[in-house]
C-alpha cells in the first residue's frame, strides 16, 4: 500500500520513534500521546482495520496480543495498562492500518 502512512513507517520510509520490532510487526510511540505510555503495535501487513481479518492472521493476532505485557513492563507500566482497536469511522479510526494502542502510566478516563 504505497500510500498508506503506517507501511511507510514499516517501510522505514518515515521515521518513528520505535520501541520494538521484528518480522512480524512495529512498535512505535503514538505522535499525539493521549496517556503518558501511548505506543501502537502495527502489523507489517498492510490490513485495513480488523474487519479485514480472516484465518490467515491467527497467528499474527496471538502474536501481537503476546507481546502487549512485555512492552507494558518495558514502559514500566507495572500495575496495569489499556489496550484499544479503533475499527472504521464508527469506531474512531483515522488511519487505516491496523494497529492496537497501548495505553497507560496515568489516570485513564473510565467508559461511563
Ligand atoms: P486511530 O484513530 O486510527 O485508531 O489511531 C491513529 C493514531 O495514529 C492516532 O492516535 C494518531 O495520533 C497516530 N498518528 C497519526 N499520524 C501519526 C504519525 O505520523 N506518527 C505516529 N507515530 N503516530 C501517528
Ligand atoms: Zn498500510
Amino acid at each position: 500500500m504505497s500510500d498508506c502512512l503506517f507501511c511507510k513507517i514499516a517501510a522505514g520510509e518515515i521515521p518513528a520513534d520505535t520501541v520494538y520490532e521484528d518480522d512480524q510487526v512495529i512498535v512505535f510511540k503514538d505522535i499525539h500521546p493521549k496517556a503518558p505510555v501511548h505506543l501502537l503495535i502495527v502489523p507489517r501487513e498492510h490490513i485495513p482495520s480488523l474487519k479485514e481479518m480472516d484465518a490467515s492472521h491467527d497467528a499474527l493476532m496471538a502474536h501481537m496480543m503476546r507481546l502487549l505485557p512485555g512492552l507494558a513492563q518495558e514502559q514500566g507500566l507495572d500495575n496495569g495498562f489499556r489496550t484499544i482497536i479503533n475499527t472504521g469511522p464508527g469506531g474512531g479510526q483515522e488511519i487505516f492500518h491496523l494497529h492496537i494502542h497501548l495505553l497507560g502510566g496515568g489516570r485513564l478516563p473510565g467508559f461511563g
